[in-house]
């Protein structure tokens, strides 16, 4: 009879701990048969004394068995993406059209926002009309019949993470890798993508601090998801500014569409034909990764791009031609200028601030029932680099509440400079087939 006692300070001391002990604590947890004084003593001998890779493989899959493991099988190929959350990040909108207009089936399950991190559903419901609560033979049926299909997580999806991760948050156990690494992939197991691909941000703005960080959790991530059998490649990316100009869910949106029509260039690009590219590349349709990022600029180029976010818009009950989209997401709220004090350069752009002034502005929920208003945010009017004078709008904010309080906030978090001493460069890299590389788009 196993103890949990002795599963314990076996960690405790040090030791490897086996695929059955893994399971037993798991699954005694979610059942309720093991106390939360129990496993917050192992989490913080696991923060202490880590895990090996194949201790991390078999936590990842028992969280992944603890509740309903959804089989993609029938839609034959399918490809995904996650994001380790930051400021402005709507890559979801961005890559996923490309991703259905290149022939790829996407049956996506996402996340809502939490603090200063947006979600993609909460974007997306920003869209009038847009369904992104479907049951799962909904689900099913528009992945199958429209070849992408979204929807919020399921509450039966890996219940161990629910119960573990809000005993690691009032345990200062949620920074620790193996933990993070296998909350974050038995979810995505768990929602059974054949193919995907790991956006990994580091920086002010993001989760993971420091690049080496990011790094491991990034190659952990891709070892965790090929023992399951998945092609999974991974994307290492700054967030130390916002990703874009708009921060805010309607306003995302308004931007990956802006993206979709070719008129967004910077980051939100690179990142976008990075990520898009390497979908394309692991599902076989090209050959190299640089006829992935190819693949992305024509589906901009020749329309074909706008018209997957489209249809697949209609397919969740948002219908919309080109001429009415801008002004259907367009929200009747007020507007506040942010004034440059003085000439200069953009020197920085302080993505905390930003994501914090967009949550106060009702972009965000600071706890889970918060409620949001999808026409609030930040919109940037410049980036880093941009020469301004004084009197230039830096920022425009969207809010129905008060925004004086924020003001001073976004004004602080926009610094203005004599010169540009930083690198503007975005630094993305590459991880796939077991090397990185630095990402190119002229590669
Ligand atoms: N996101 C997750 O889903 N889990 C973690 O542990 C950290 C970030």
């Amino acid at each position: 009879m196993m103890k949990m006692t002795d599963i314990i300070e076996k960690k405790k001391q040090g030791a490897a701990l086996g695929r059955e002990e893994i399971t037993f604590f798991v699954d005694g947890y979610v059942k309720g048969e093991i106390p939360d004084y129990q496993i917050a003593a192992l989490l913080m001998a696991v923060y202490f004394q880590g895990m090996n890779e194949r201790e991390t493989f078999d936590l990842t899959m028992a969280m992944k068995n603890s509740g309903d493991v959804l089989d993609l099988s029938f839609l034959g190929q399918t490809v995904d993406k996650h994001s380790t959350g930051g400021i402005g990040d709507k890559l979801s909108l961005a890559v996923i059209p490309l991703w259905r207009a290149g022939g790829l089936t996407i049956a996506k399950m996402s996340g809502r926002g939490l603090g200063f991190t947006g979600g993609t559903v909460d974007k997306l419901e920003s869209i009038p009309g847009f369904n992104a609560s479907l049951d799962q033979t909904s689900f099913f049926e528009l992945a199958k019949s429209n070849g992408v299909a979204v929807t919020g997580q399921s509450a039966s999806l890996v219940p161990a993470d629910k119960k573990l991760y809000a005993l690691r948050d009032v345990t200062a156990t949620v920074d620790s890798l193996p933990l993070i690494a296998a909350s974050v992939m038995s979810k995505k197991l768990a929602t059974g993508a054949s193919i995907i691909v790991l956006d990994v941000k580091y920086g002010r703005g993001s989760f993971m601090k420091t690049k080496d960080d990011a790094k491991k959790l990034a190659e952990l991530m891709v070892k965790l998801g090929e023992s399951d059998g998945r092609k999974m490649a991974a994307l290492l990316s700054p967030m130390d500014h916002p990703l874009g100009y708009a921060v805010g869910n309607a306003l995302e949106v308004k931007e990956a569409y802006q993206f979709l029509c070719g008129e967004s260039g910077g980051a939100l690009r690179d990142n976008a034909f990075a990520l898009g590219g390497l979908g394309f590349y692991l599902s076989g349709k090209v050959s190299s990764q640089r006829e992935g990022f190819d693949l992305c600029r024509e589906l901009i180029a020749n329309g074909e791009g706008k018209q997957a976010f489209f249809s697949w818009l209609k397919g969740q009950g948002a219908c919309f031609g080109a001429e009415r989209f801008l002004a259907a997401v367009t929200y009747p709220t007020a507007e506040t200028f942010v004034f440059a004090e003085k000439d200069g350069v953009v020197t920085d752009i302080d993505a905390m601030g930003i994501g914090l002034a967009a949550m106060a502005l009702g972009a965000g929920r600071r706890t889970l029932d918060d409620t949001i208003d999808p026409g609030a945010g930040v919109q940037l009017k410049k980036a880093v680099g941009d020469c301004v004078y004084r009197g230039d709008v830096l920022a425009v904010l969207y809010a129905n509440v008060d925004p004086s309080v924020v003001k001073n906030e976004v004004k602080q978090s926009i610094k203005i400079g004599p010169r540009l001493d930083e690198k503007t460069a975005t630094e993305i890299e590459i991880l796939s087939e077991n090397k990185w590389e630095l990402y190119n788009i002229d590669r």
